[in-house]
């Protein structure tokens, strides 16, 4: 909330930064999310893809030695059934099977009592050896057969490789096998066992029972794997990809592809992890590379902001220093550079203006008479101000209408106004540039001539007595007025300014004894 409120309250500047770094970094860290995520998904099929085909390729293989293998036994088969299982010759046909190719580790031949006719290598049992029941697979099968992976006598993992020998009229002669070594170095084992993989993809085999026959950890060998859900798959002979979590918990990326001959299947997985390394790293990298383009981005961004809110933020300052008298200069100079803001700078230097006329007219209507335009008692006290601070020297008229209560008691007041209006504009015209008339009662006036002697200012107020006396008055026809002189010629305080106001009206109270329509100043009278 108070982030909110802090926004709220943030300058435009703040505010054009904040959306546009802001929306910057979002579309940036949406697309780093985007390509992470297609990354992934493309890292995470090609994976699958390619422990498929890896998986198919040495299945294929792996069969294609198989099915050699039953071709070779299946043809020894028909060799010794031609010799009639000539005891010499199949010691021969063993000793050729075994070394004719890197196939096969042993070979036997076996007769149709179960007894060995001939063994390669021969320290394996003697020759008349009689097969105990429980290794009888090959010799009742009485069909070509690929047995299981057991564990000869020797310690070794094997698979035999059988065919059946047939003499005259179908008669069972016994059969003939090979065995392949998987844990020797046999090319079949060879085959399973050397990769090029330079990340951490491994391949291991099972048989139809879900029995580990290859691993790259021999340690795993023997152990079933049957609990995970795709070596059925695999063992029915069905090839294909999955992810999965291995027995250790790793979340593994496996193809797989089936022996179909010996019902086993090849399984090439790779760590998930492994492969999200590489797409964490490559993420990196176009990050990295992208960063330069965006802070000079978010660089040029800031640049244009500041450019832009510059002539809104000195227009706000300057109107919040709106009292200060130097603001319309400091707005003029603002470089006001696009459309708004330069509209903003002609609307304020307006507005200013309006403001400044309309508290001049204030200050004007709060120092003058509204009825007659003279200055009124504040108007006077700035004129008196001014004296005193200026020093000035100047004479002092006090002017009060003769007998102007029967003007109002005849004609009415608004007459009585009439006349009062009509009177300031004599005065006005016949003193013109050379006094200042104020009202400062009802039909009571004071009159300030600035830099004016005493005579000279007994002049001008007698001169103004007679023009008034001979002017024409609205309705009444004509009125008369009295006046008080006085003057200050070393003005020094606003003391002395007040005594020669008091001593003007003291002579206009004598010009009123002396039966008005005169001029008095101080004690002397001067002309009736
Ligand atoms: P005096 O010759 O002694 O001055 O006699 P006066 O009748 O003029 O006496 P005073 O000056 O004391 O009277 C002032 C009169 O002026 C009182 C009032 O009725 C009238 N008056 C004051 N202000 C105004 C105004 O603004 N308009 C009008 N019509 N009459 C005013
Ligand atoms: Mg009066
Ligand atoms: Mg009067």
């Amino acid at each position: 909330m108070a982030i909110i409120q802090q926004i709220i309250r943030a300058d435009l500047r703040r505010l054009i930064l904040l959306l546009t770094i802001g929306s910057v970094l979002l579309s940036l860290g949406n697309s780093y999310w985007a390509i992470y995520n297609e990354q992934k998904q493309l890292m995470v099929n090609a994976t699958l893809e390619s422990n498929r085909r890896y998986a198919a390729k040495i299945a294929a293989s792996a069969e294609t030695m198989l099915l050699s293998a039953q071709k070779q036994i299946a043809y020894s088969s028909v060799l010794l059934s031609d010799k009639r299982m000539g005891r010499s010759y199949a010691e021969s046909e063993v000793h050729r099977i075994v070394n004719q190719s890197d196939l096969f580790n042993s070979a036997i031949v076996v007769n149709q009592n179960a007894q060995v006719a001939a063994i390669w290598p021969q320290d394996i049992v003697p020759a008349g050896y009689v097969l105990p029941e429980n290794t009888r697979q090959s010799f009742y099968a009485k069909d070509p057969l690929i047995t299981d992976p057991f564990h000869s006598v020797s310690g070794n993992t094997l698979i035999s490789i059988s065919h059946p020998i047939w003499g005259d009229g179908g008669r069972y002669l016994g059969y003939v096998s090979g065995t392949i070594y998987l844990n020797e170095n046999g090319s079949l084992a060879r085959l399973m066992r050397d990769h090029f993989f330079e990340d951490e993809t491994y391949l291991y085999v099972v048989d139809r029972h879900g029995e580990l026959i290859f691993h790259a950890d021999k340690k795993r060998i023997g152990e079933n794997v049957s609990y995970m859900p795709f070596i059925q798959q695999v063992t029915d002979g069905r090839g294909g990809a999955r992810e999965l979590i291995n027995s250790l918990d790793v979340d593994m990326l496996a193809g797989y592809s089936p022996i179909t001959s010996a019902q086993w299947g090849v399984v090439v997985q790779r760590p998930k992890a492994s492969v999200m390394e590489g797409i964490n790293t490559q993420v990196l990298q176009v990050f990295w590379r992208s960063l330069p383009v965006a802070l000079l981005t978010i660089l040029g961004i800031w640049f244009f902001a500041y450019m832009i809110t510059r002539p809104l933020t000195q227009l706000a300052r300057s109107v919040s220093n709106i009292n200060d008298e130097q603001v319309q200069h400091g707005i003029l100079s603002i470089r006001a550079w696009y459309y708004e803001a330069a509209q903003l700078k002609i609307a304020i230097l307006h507005g200013i203006g309006l403001l400044n006329e309309r508290i001049h007219e204030l200050d004007n209507d709060s120092h003058t008479d509204p009825m007659t335009g003279l200055y009124n008692r504040r108007g006077m006290q700035r004129i008196l101000d001014d004296f005193e601070s200026q020093q000035a020297c100047f004479a002092v008229l006090a002017l009060d209408i003769d007998h102007f209560k029967q003007v109002n008691d005849r004609f009415g007041h608004d007459v009585g106004d009439l006349v009062i209006t009509e009177l300031a504009r004599i005065m006005q015209q016949s003193l013109a540039d050379t006094g200042i008339a104020c009202r400062v009662g009802g039909e009571e006036f004071l009159v300030f001539l600035p830099h004016t002697s005493l005579e000279r200012a007994l002049d001008q107020a007698q001169s103004l007595c007679e023009t008034i006396a001979l002017s024409p008055m609205p309705k009444v026809r004509h009125i008369t007025v009295s006046i008080g002189v006085s003057g200050v010629q070393h003005c020094a305080s606003m003391r002395d300014i007040d005594v020669a106001i008091k001593q003007a009206d003291t002579a206009l109270y004598a010009a009123k004894n002396a039966g008005r329509n005169c001029v008095r100043s101080g004690a002397l009278a001067i002309r009736d």
